[in-house]
Formats: structure tokens, sequence, C-alpha cells
């Protein structure tokens, strides 16, 4: 696949980058040597201007091309995982519990190459603005970036995001116009019943039972309450309460989360999950208190900019090795807030080894170095081929 030469010629460089952010994984803005790292290196590339500080420990790098001309923004997330890494790696996790588990490492690495071949080259009219963004994670960075004025100081015509995916042979680019990635909520419904001993059911009120019944509830959402044709998503993902084996608890609690394209599927889910959780534990003579946060909004592509897009995608790796996508994802993003702001697309490059890959958020992901110039080259294609020099 036609890499930029140049680019290439620092794989190594780039490679060497990405393990030292992947033994040094930090979480939602707490990104401080991440995002020293990336400011620092820029300074070394020679770029015009590092401003760090944007949401906490956002970062973003200006370079100017040759000529004058429009701006465009590049848009790399920093944060890792609250996970205990499993795979042995030379470079694995030095930091238990925490860990690049989604490739946000090799996200910063390739804008990082990308930022380095544009300070060299130039070769382009106006402004790229390098995005380093904290906080992906559930914490939306992006939109903290967003309310705190990413777009009104640093004027640019689109922006641009992209995401690694294990599930895809390396190298392969996946598009597509309007919704790539869902709508997401959190919740927590704290059960309370009566604590009692557990030979005397009958003295106390069993939330551990009430809390069984809400999470069979729950499935009947999505699967009775919306249209079949329709894509909805609730997952209790945690339950805890109880400690003893002769012991009824106080209280039960349950997390999860809710996926939706579409407002009406969103507000049907939330009015779902809050109706099953009361009247569930009501009907037994329980309480549960129910709180819904909606938290990320759906990654709406713009189809005029995913063109562009998919062209620099192309040069890079062949007709062939661009596709549509042809589903959506049910997975959140919060590069969404900054496309509800800006004109703009966010696109995935496979990662894919082969046979059992292990998926982000799995304690034995690694992202795949190979496609860090791939990458690389999608970026500085992007900035040559949107504000070209001539
Ligand atoms: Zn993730
Ligand atoms: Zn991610």
């Amino acid at each position: 696949m036609p890499i930029i030469n140049r680019i290439a010629d620092f794989h190594d460089d780039m490679t060497a980058w990405r393990h030292d952010l992947h033994a040094h994984p930090e979480l939602g803005f707490e990104e401080h040597r991440t995002s020293a790292v990336a400011a620092d290196r820029r300074r070394e590339f020679g770029v015009d201007e590092v401003v760090t500080g944007i949401a906490r420990t956002g970062v973003v790098v200006v370079i100017r091309g040759r000529l004058p001309g429009d701006a465009i923004g590049l848009r790399a997330d920093m944060d890792a995982l609250p996970i205990h890494e499993e795979t042995g790696l030379p470079y694995a996790s030095t930091i238990p519990g925490k860990m690049h588990a989604c490739g946000h490492d090799g996200h910063t690495t390739m804008l990082l190459g990308a930022a380095r071949y544009l300070a060299e080259t130039r070769n382009f009219a106006g402004t790229v603005y390098v995005i380093f963004q904290p906080a992906e994670e559930g914490m939306a960075g992006g939109k903290v970036m967003v309310d705190e004025g990413l777009f009104a100081r640093f004027p640019m015509r689109m922006v641009f995001g992209m995401h690694n995916w294990p599930l895809m042979p390396a190298g392969v680019f996946a598009w597509r116009h309007g919704p790539i990635m869902a709508a997401c909520s959190s919740f927590e419904i704290t059960v309370t019943g009566r604590g009692a001993h557990a030979a005397q059911p009958h003295t106390g009120i069993d939330p551990i039972l009430v809390a069984a019944h809400i999470v069979t509830g729950l499935q009947s959402v999505v699967a009775r309450g919306i249209e079949p044709v329709e894509a909805g998503v609730v997952t209790v993902g945690a339950i805890n309460g109880g400690h003893a084996h002769n012991v009824i608890p106080e209280t039960v609690s349950l997390k999860g989360t809710t996926r939706w394209f579409t407002p009406a599927v969103g507000d049907a889910l939330e009015a779902g999950v809050r109706r099953v959780a009361t009247k569930t534990a009501e009907a037994f003579g329980a309480h549960a208190e129910v709180n819904y946060q909606r938290t990320y909004i759906v990654t709406d592509n713009d189809a005029a900019a995913t063109d562009l897009a998919v062209a620099a995608a192309r040069a890079v790796s062949g007709e062939a090795r661009v596709v549509p996508m042809v589903k959506p994802t049910m997975g959140g993003e919060d590069f969404s807030f900054m496309l509800a702001a800006k004109q703009g697309s966010y696109i995935m490059l496979g990662g894919g080894r082969g046979e059992g890959d292990a998926m982000v958020h799995h304690p034995k992901y690694d992202f795949n170095d190979a496609i860090l110039p791939v990458g690389a080259s999608y970026w500085a294609t992007l900035a040559e081929q949107l504000l070209p020099a001539g």
C-alpha cells in the first residue's frame, strides 16, 4: 500500500513512541504525561504553536503550510481504561489496573507521526490543527473541548476522527455516511428492600430477588417496546449486593447502559428502564431509585466530509481496501460532540492480525503497530488533499 515514504522512514520511531505510551496509561482527564509527551514531541518537530490545557489535559498543535489558506482539524484520543493488562508484552502497562486497551496509544502515535511529517514538509496551504483529546472513555472529553471553545479558538472548516478496529484486516478503512456509532446512556438502579436473616425471609424484603426480576424485565424493554427494525440495546453490566450466604442484604445496585440511534428509541429506552425498575420493585414491596444519564450523542458523519476522507484513505490503502461500513456499531464515541458542532467525519481503520485477535476493551488487546504508518499517512494525505498547495 502506498504509505508516504517519509512516514515509513520513521515507523520504528512511531513504534517506540507507541510502546512508551502503552507502558504508561492514564485515565480520562489524568493524561498529564501523555499530553506532555504529545506536546514535547511536537515542539521537537518544529510546529508553529502548542496550546495546552484545553479540557484540562487536551492539547492543540498548530501547523501552518507553506502557503496561506483554509484550516482543518485532525483529532486523536489519548486516554486508557481501568483494565488490568494481561498481554504479557515487554511494553505492557506499568500501572496496575490501567491499560491502553482501546488503542488510543496508537491513535495518539499516528497523529504524532502525521504532525512530524506535516511540520517537516509543509506541503499544504493553510493550517492543520492537530487535536489531542482527553477522556474519550465515558467522560466526554470531546464535549469538554467543544464547550471550552475548541472551534472558536481554532476556526476550522472541517474536523476528522479515526478509530482502529481489530475486527477488520490491517490497513482496511471503513467509512459510513450518517450515523456510524450510537448514542449512549449509563444508568444505576439502587434497589432497597429490608435486610433479614436468610432463614427468615418473611421478616425482610429481598432486594436480590427484586434485582433478578428487574434484570429479566429489562430485556423486554427492547424486545417488546422497540419496533423490530430499529436498533436498541439495554445491558446490565454490573450487579452488586450482599456479602454473606446467610444474610438477606438491605440493598442491591445494578449498573448498565442503553444504546440507540433515533430520539424516539432513546426516549422509549429511558422510559422503559425507569418503569421496569421502579414498578418491579414496587410489586415486591421494595423501592428502586434510578439514576439515568444520557452520555454520548449519535456519531453522525457528514456525507461530503466522508467522501473527502474516503479519497484520502483510497490514496493510502487503494480502492479495494476502503470499504463502506454497511451497519453502524452500537459503540459510543465522544467525537460525536465535535461532529455536532462542526462538519466532519469519523472513519475506522482495520488493525486485525488474523484469527483469535482480542477486541478493544479486552485485557489481552494490543494495538497493531503495523498500521501506524497507514494511519499517519491517511492523516497527512487528508491534510494535503483538503488544503492543496497548488
Ligand atoms: Zn474504548
Ligand atoms: Zn476507543
